[in-house]
């Protein structure tokens, strides 16, 4: 396919029914079923990971009061004219009225989780992961599509850690993102963003965090350029850019090492000797935002998703009425094992139904005539028209179960 057929994520996901804008919310999408499918299985797979390697799951506000951002740095150098900012008085009482925003990022509320109790370096580093919805005030002219959009969902995690444990913490980050990214067959490139003219913090820590994400990369063997002067401006960063299938690049995955914020909101932890200490907090997302992922993923592959994404995964097509009945078997057999599986039982033509579920990119197509349903087989083809031949049912499940397991 050239490139000037490709279709935009937007198109496509009108066509399979994921998901659609509209004028009532700008910048925020609509999620249909099928996308939800999706969504619902990379939220599954996010968890795994993240669960997997040590992380627990937590949940902060989406409102919270303006003061906290005042306080992490965020008002002045994220700008508060790039969050949504509502004034609201309590009616109940006389108080003068208070200033709240929709959280932008989750950063200085994962370190209200972390001052919840006095902290030990026993349980360090301690790693708080959330699936959050954020808000950003992004221009009407620069909102697009799921692209950029106002309202976002990132896979997010922050973890407190003793100085000493971060080089650690980063390197098992990165070998996350490298398999992460693998999965999807993306092409990738690191790129380490150093500290930016307006920052926070002293700059013998800028040091050690621009040195620190430094030497991982080396100690990986992990090709990388740079970003001069492009960190965040609590700290440095390595980020994750790929190139999508129209050859733009998008940064998606972040690690980030900050001695700022824990300073700025006095976060302590008891060492073995009793002493406060100072952790440092290291941020990071594999995904980055969901909606711009699956933008890029649903253009990548212009809605062929692979099998454990598929929103439906098998199409079963009886040839004739005649042939119902034992579709209907293999129907309840495969959605008993997980398997999300559509049975076609319009009055239409064989060529109809394959035509259907061609356009709506379901990975397998099975097919039943008398002569299966005589010898209790089912004929196997694919949404590209290949013919597997045949295969009896317990053999087709294995191998569908299979490769949903491995990703394939
Ligand atoms: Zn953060």
């Amino acid at each position: 396919m050239s490139k000037t057929n490709l279709k935009d994520h937007r198109e496509i996901g009108r066509e399979l029914e994921l998901f659609f804008t509209d004028d009532i919310a700008p910048g925020a999408p609509f999620w249909l079923p099928n996308g939800m499918v999706i969504f619902k299985e990379l939220e599954k797979f996010i968890r795994e990971l993240t669960l997997g390697a040590g992380y627990q799951e937590t949940s902060t506000p989406i409102m919270v009061k303006s003061d906290l951002f005042k306080q992490s740095g965020h008002w002045t150098k994220f700008g508060e004219h790039n969050m949504y900012n509502l004034i609201l008085s309590d009616e109940e009482d006389d108080k003068k009225p208070v200033s709240y925003t929709l959280k932008p990022m989750n950063c200085p509320e994962s370190t209200i989780l972390y001052r919840f109790r006095n902290r030990s370096y026993r349980e360090l580093p301690l790693r708080f992961s959330e699936v959050g919805r954020l808000h950003r005030r992004e221009k009407s002219g620069e909102v697009h599509g799921l692209l950029r959009v106002r309202q976002l969902t990132m896979d997010d995690a922050h973890i407190f850690a003793q100085e000493e444990k971060i080089e650690e913490e980063v390197g098992n980050i990165l070998d996350t993102m490298v398999a992460f990214y693998n999965i999807f067959n993306f092409d990738f490139e690191f790129k380490l963003a150093t500290r930016p003219e307006e920052r926070a913090g002293k700059d013998s820590d800028w040091d050690k965090a621009e040195k620190t994400l430094e030497d991982v990369l080396k100690q990986k063997k992990l090709k990388y350029s740079a970003k001069d002067r492009d960190g965040a401006f609590y700290g440095p960063k390595i980020d994750l850019h790929i190139k999508d299938s129209q050859g733009r690049e998008w940064q998606l995955a972040t690690v980030q090492i900050d001695f700022h914020m824990p300073q700025a909101f006095d976060l302590k932890y008891t060492d073995e000797k009793g002493e406060p200490k100072r952790p440092v907090m290291v941020h990071r997302a594999i995904f980055g935002s969901f909606e711009r992922f699956l933008a890029i993923l649903t253009e990548q592959y212009q809605g062929s998703f692979p099998l454990w994404l598929s929103p439906v995964q098998v199409a079963i097509l009886p040839i004739t009425d005649g042939q119902i009945k034992y579709c209907r078997e293999a129907e309840k057999e495969l959605k008993n094992a997980s398997i999300r599986t559509q049975l076609y039982e319009k009055n239409e033509t064989l060529q109809a139904k394959i035509r259907e579920a061609t356009l709506l990119k379901i990975p397998y197509l099975v097919i039943v005539g008398p002569k299966e349903v005589e010898a209790k087989k089912l004929s196997i083809r694919t949404r590209d028209g290949k013919d597997l031949g045949q295969a009896d049912l317990q053999e087709f499940k294995e191998k569908i179960l299979a490769d949903i397991a491995t990703k394939a």
